[in-house]
């Protein structure tokens, strides 16, 4: 029998409308690349969006056609988030982080009509432009008094606002249709693009909102430091809409001092980043002998948290560190590790050390493990395989791409090693390609750099595994000393003595000046494993 209920499509303007009505007084606030702080409502926003969505129209923008952004977290780029998604066409956040060629291929690859950017990028534009094919129009995100001047033909991202009509009836689209498009950061080969969709945007906020997942409040105030233009932000354009929260952007100002700034600033109860940001104010909180004051939950996901981290977080600022799990094609979000009635009753050091892991699935997200030939691994806290994912946000696909190597009977293999343990809780052991092989058996890069970075001298480290005459693969630690510190080889090795099995300890440690960082600030460890890949054959020679 069909259900007799109004079949209404979970649609991406329905959120805003939403916080246009029910929300319309609170705030959002972004810093602006031009400089300076801009400060509106959720009604302003909607209003403005409108504009946008008719200014779309008369630049030809057609139903499900791309529209390119290069930019920051603003509120321009909030706009165009809800105005092109809105109107039925797809927004394609690019990130400027990809090297030049990898984003002329992307925007290429995309057909991006129109392509908007913040000025910051101008250079990186007129580098690619003949390289473009498909782009029709390039659009500056200023206001005419910051116009640059360039040998582009550029139209004003205000000019093109104030030109049009705040009416604009946002269709009833499909639900089923594509919203959004990011590509990976295709650290091997050419990146794939994720096309995101309408019932699984609004499925994903639904769910990462909620309070054992990231808590998204009405209550509170949230800085997105995770850029827009890596999976969305982590659906947070999203979830705070929804849940009215007051948002706060920060535009390209992420060191210590700024991002301090904006949390005290604007009273900013939740913060959303990767270890890298973290690292960069905490050191910075410590240097000035600073506390933050109004931070309740700092979530932490893109590479792990180390417990170091954790605690740091815990001690001096009292802020709990929820730590998440995800990836670009799980929209992103897979698992929260949150304060669950089982974590608040546990001593703190056991807490910490549960923090340390990925946590539970939210709703809407299964996983499961696997070893070698497929079968299903026990969820023991023990055993460990590749990561396999189902759900509603979790692509079926990429883009324009009939490689479908990565789906294994409805499963997406996330490339991750883990655990799982009886209550569900997901522990990353690595990446499949990181995991270091030693002799058939498997050694954490991830559980070692950990442990390192809790040296009081590391300020970052990296555990790479690199060919070994006998054991095929062993570890290597290389460390970045903390400014005025220093360490030495014997004194890490101590350190990581009695933390981990023996055969796990790294054959050699390694003193850099700085390590090489992915355009989503992971570790490149490809590059170090190159870099770095005969240090033990060439010991082994001489001795
Ligand atoms: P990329 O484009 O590099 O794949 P993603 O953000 O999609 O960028 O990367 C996803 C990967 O990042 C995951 O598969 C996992 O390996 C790693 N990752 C994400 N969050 C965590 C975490 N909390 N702990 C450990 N690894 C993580």
């Amino acid at each position: 029998m069909q259900a007799g209920m109004m079949n209404m499509p979970l649609i991406v303007s329905s959120i805003l409308r939403h916080a246009e009505t029910v929300y319309g007084k609170s705030e959002i606030v972004s810093r602006l690349p031009e400089g300076g702080i801009w400060r509106y409502t959720y009604a302003e926003a909607a209003s403005r969006a409108r504009r946008l969505a008719n200014a779309l129209i008369r630049l030809g923008v057609r139903h499900q056609a791309r529209v390119g952004t290069l930019a920051w977290n603003t509120h321009r780029h909030y706009e165009l988030y809800y105005a092109v998604s809105g109107s039925g066409a797809i927004v394609h956040t690019v990130n400027p982080r990809l090297f030049p060629e990898q984003i002329a291929y992307i925007v290429n690859h995309a057909e991006d009509k129109v392509l908007f950017f913040d000025i910051t990028f101008l250079p990186l534009v007129e580098k690619i432009r003949l390289e473009l094919t498909t782009v029709k129009h390039f659009v500056a995100m200023v206001s005419r008094e910051h116009m640059p001047q360039s040998t582009l033909p550029l139209l004003c991202y205000e000019d093109l606002i104030a030109a049009e009509s705040d009416s604009f009836d946002w269709p009833l689209l499909h639900e089923g249709l594509a919203a959004a498009l990011c590509y990976t950061s295709g650290t091997t080969g050419n990146p794939k693009g994720v096309l995101y969709g309408h019932r699984s945007t609004v499925l994903h906020a639904y769910a990462s909102m909620s309070t054992d997942a990231l808590g998204v409040s009405n209550r509170g105030a949230v800085l997105s430091v995770v850029p827009m233009f890596h999976v969305n932000a982590w659906g947070i354009p999203y979830s705070a809409t929804m849940a009215g929260a007051k948002l706060v952007l920060p535009a390209g100002a992420l060191d210590g001092a700024s991002v301090y700034e904006l949390l005290t600033e604007e009273k900013v109860s939740l913060t959303l980043g990767v270890p890298t940001v973290w690292l960069g104010l905490l050191h910075y909180c410590e240097k000035e002998n600073l506390r933050l004051d109004h931070l309740e939950r700092a979530v932490i996901g893109g590479s792990a948290a180390p417990e170091a981290m954790i605690r740091q977080f815990q001690e001096k600022h009292g802020v709990f560190v929820l730590h998440a799990w995800g990836m670009t094609e799980m929209s992103p979000l897979g698992t929260v590790n949150s304060m669950d009635a089982h974590m608040a009753g546990l001593p703190i050091e056991e807490r910490y050390k549960l923090q340390a892991k990925q946590g539970r699935p939210v709703y809407g997200v299964e996983l499961k493990i696997a070893g070698p030939d497929g079968k299903e691994l026990a969820h023991d806290g023990k055993a460990f395989g590749r990561l396999l994912v189902r759900g509603p946000w979790i692509a079926s696909g990429y883009y324009k791409d009939e490689d479908r190597s990565a789906w294994v009977d409805g499963w997406f293999d996330t490339g991750d090693v883990a655990t799982i343990d009886e209550t569900g809780t997901m522990a990353i052991v690595d990446r499949s390609k990181d995991v270091i092989k030693s002799g058939g058996e498997w050694i954490s890069s991830v559980e070692l750099e950990n442990i390192a970075v809790a040296h009081p001298s590391v300020a970052e480290c990296a555990v790479i595994g690199v060919p070994h005459p006998k054991w095929d693969e062993r570890p290597i630690l290389l460390v970045v000393t903390k400014e005025g510190k220093e360490a030495t080889r014997e004194e890490l090795l101590a350190f990581l003595e009695g933390k981990v099995a023996k055969w796990w300890l790294p054959d050699e440690v390694l003193f850099v000046k700085t390590l090489p960082h992915t355009a989503t600030g992971k570790l490149l460890k490809r590059q170090l494993r190159d870099d770095y890949h005969d240090v033990l054959m060439r010991q082994a020679s001489v001795a």
